[in-house]
């Protein structure tokens, strides 16, 4: 039988997850750690996404002292912070720092070794407000691993944009492509990170290669996938390996995080902050860290 290998095959959804419990990091946040939470969700499987912590909508009263989370180090690896509402002020021990708002992104490259804290910004706090964001962690190749440390501050208006057709929505490119409309982020794998905003009925074609991890996260709204599944507020859909382009509908007003990674492959030897290849590379983090090698950072 003919068949036309460019023929574009539905990518079908594997596992609808709900938000697991909460805990919280520090005093600040308050998140579903979706990765690698469920069996399901392993590095492994997940790869090159090594955590995905989303703190779904709260509302934190007013506090004169911002809540958040002390300094602490990482290794071998990059932290993306989303934010959907409310505000976060961060500094590192490399110089960076800044204060990210409603739809900012901070993209912070921890490669070979960071301090860094993060905490509610203080005019946030002292007002209080709707708090709602994402936290992934981004693996790094091993021949990235100890590349310098790097910041990028990623405003919302310097987020590329895709306008759809029909008055269907928007798409936001944080990095990657979406329809020849590049992303504003830098990254040392192939990765495409959206925010979908779609109006309610309006629809978005997606096409992201074979071997890709992808996932979306339904952030505000619910949303229909390939015109048969209902994906409801605050969880997870897992895409299958198998097929490339799935269809997005919002059933009402709604904001999705989509994500699309290239899988790296490599082993993963990981403690607490530090993602390594090896166990001896683990240690020499912790032993580096213990000897001040991360640098100074003031609490
Ligand atoms: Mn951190």
């Amino acid at each position: 039988m003919y068949k036309n290998k460019y023929i574009m095959e539905t990518k079908k959804i594997e596992a609808i997850i709900a938000p697991p419990a909460p805990h919280f990091v520090g005093d600040g946040f308050r998140v579903h750690g979706f990765i690698p939470g469920s069996p399901r969700l392993s590095h492994r499987r997940m790869d090159p996404f090594l955590i995905l912590d989303y703190n779904s909508k709260i509302n934190f009263p007013p506090k004169e002292i911002p809540r958040g989370v002390g300094v602490h180090p990482h290794r071998g690896f990059e932290t993306v912070t989303i934010a959907y509402q409310g505000s976060v002020a961060h500094h590192d021990s490399s110089g960076g720092g800044g204060v990210i708002h409603q739809g900012d992104v901070q993209w912070m490259t921890a490669a070979s070794g960071i301090l860094h804290k993060e905490y509610h910004d203080k005019e946030f706090s002292q007002k209080g407000g709707d708090f709602q964001m994402v936290q992934l962690w981004v693996n790094l190749p091993a021949k990235d691993k100890m590349s310098p440390p790097k910041y990028q501050a990623i405003k919302a208006k310097e987020i590329p944009k895709h306008i759809l057709e029909n008055n269907a929505g928007t798409i936001e490119v944080i990095a990657g492509e979406y329809k020849a409309t590049k992303g504003a982020a830098f990254t040392f794998t192939p990765i495409n990170m959206y925010n979908a905003k779609l109006h309610k009925g309006g629809q978005a074609n997606f096409s992201f290669p074979e071997n890709y991890t992808t996932l979306l996260l339904v952030i505000e709204g619910s949303v229909k996938v390939n015109q048969d599944t209902d994906i409801p507020l605050d969880q997870l859909a897992l895409f299958n390996n198998k097929g490339t382009d799935f269809t997005v509908e919002a059933t009402e007003e709604a904001i999705v995080l989509i994500l699309s990674g290239a899988p790296i492959n490599e082993p993963i030897a990981t403690h607490g902050p530090f993602v390594m290849n090896t166990r001896e590379e683990l240690l020499q983090a912790f032993q580096d860290f213990n000897a001040g090698k991360f640098g100074y950072l003031e609490e």
